[in-house]
């Protein structure tokens, strides 16, 4: 006699909770590793940039949070800092280098222009670069000291390791009209 039990997805639950379990795991792992491995690249437009080169000089160490190493290329960076006045003409500019940027990226506003135009407040510059790419933490200052600079890299480590990393993040593939088959 067949029962209400019967068909119940056993094995597939189990298997739900491991993929689960071990999915929380891989998380933790890869945001405990991409939290110490950030690789800034520097879009200084203004005198902020003096901060960026005190705090990452070896006075202040930023090599200890495991972002010290600067790339000129978007394409080898995971954390976009923006460091100064972004006026209405580089903002295309930015938005550019951000898309060059691999997936998981970050963003830092460095400094109160970045952050909402500073005293800057008129038609040529941009009042947050959060009105043309998204940011995840702001460092307040004009300029901010290196120790702020380094409080937002922690407060982002923190962010980092609490956000979900996926082994393999599969995305649709994008249509291309006229590919092959077509
Ligand atoms: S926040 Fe101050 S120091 Fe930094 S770019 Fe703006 S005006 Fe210069």
């Amino acid at each position: 006699m067949a029962s209400e039990l019967d068909g119940l997805p056993v094995i597939a639950t189990r298997r739900e909770e491991a993929e689960g379990f071990l999915q929380g795991l891989v998380s933790k792992s890869l945001g405990w590793a991409r939290k110490y491995s950030l690789f800034t690249y520097p879009f200084v437009t203004a005198c902020c940039g003096m901060e960026y080169m005190t705090m990452a000089s070896a006075r202040y160490d930023s090599d200890r949070f495991g972002a010290a190493m600067p790339r000129f290329s978007p394409r080898q960076a995971d954390l976009l800092m923006v460091v100064g006045t972004v006026n209405c003409k580089q903002a295309p500019i930015l938005q550019r280098i951000y898309e060059q940027m691999a997936d998981p990226k970050w963003v830092m506003a460095f400094g109160v222009c970045a952050s909402s135009g500073g005293f800057y407040d008129n038609y040529a510059t941009v009042q947050g670069i959060d009105r043309i790419i998204p940011v995840d933490v702001y460092v307040p200052g004009c300029p901010p000291r290196p120790e702020q600079v380094l409080d937002g890299i922690m407060l982002l480590q923190k962010k980092i390791q609490n956000q979900s990393h996926k082994l393999i993040d599969r995305k649709p593939l994008p249509v291309i009209a006229g590919g092959p088959g077509r």
